[in-house]
């Protein structure tokens, strides 16, 4: 699977955001190493801190169904319908990914299907704490 085709299923995703306070909808798409690909959105509460990202949501349904060798993550997001810059996953996601992926997991961040650029979990979360700090 191409980088652009896993971002065009991110953005489709984005339709099933539940962003009544943010009014932000954000779309996750997430490739496991066998091919199979997990959907995530961003699901908001009115206490707020039950809120949950599109990346955790995509990844706790690829653990929940027994996936934990992940190749790539793709996310896109936009405020009030429009996509203006890209939605890079925030410091909660980054360290779950952390869990299950090593500092060369893959990040497809995008406007649209052809504008986007791909960064490594290391870029993002440099000097990580990792579950190698705790075994
Ligand atoms: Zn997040």
């Amino acid at each position: 699977m191409t980088d652009k085709e896993l971002l065009s299923i991110a953005i489709k995703e984005m339709e099933k955001s539940y962003s009544p306070y943010s009014n932000c909808k954000v779309g996750a798409a997430l490739l496991c190493k066998n091919g199979r690909v997990f959907t995530g959105a961003n699901i908001e509460n009115a206490a707020f801190s039950p809120t949950i990202c599109a990346e955790r949501v995509a990844i706790f349904k690829a653990v929940n169904e027994g996936e934990r060798d992940f190749l790539k993550i793709a996310v896109v997001g936009e405020k009030d319908g429009n996509v203006n810059g890209i939605f890079a996953p925030c410091g909660v996601c980054r360290q779950v990914l952390r869990e299950f992926c090593d500092d060369n997991f893959q990040i497809v961040l995008g406007e649209s299907e052809n504008d986007f650029k791909v960064v490594t979990l290391k870029d993002l979360l440099p000097y990580s704490f990792s579950p190698e700090n705790v075994r």
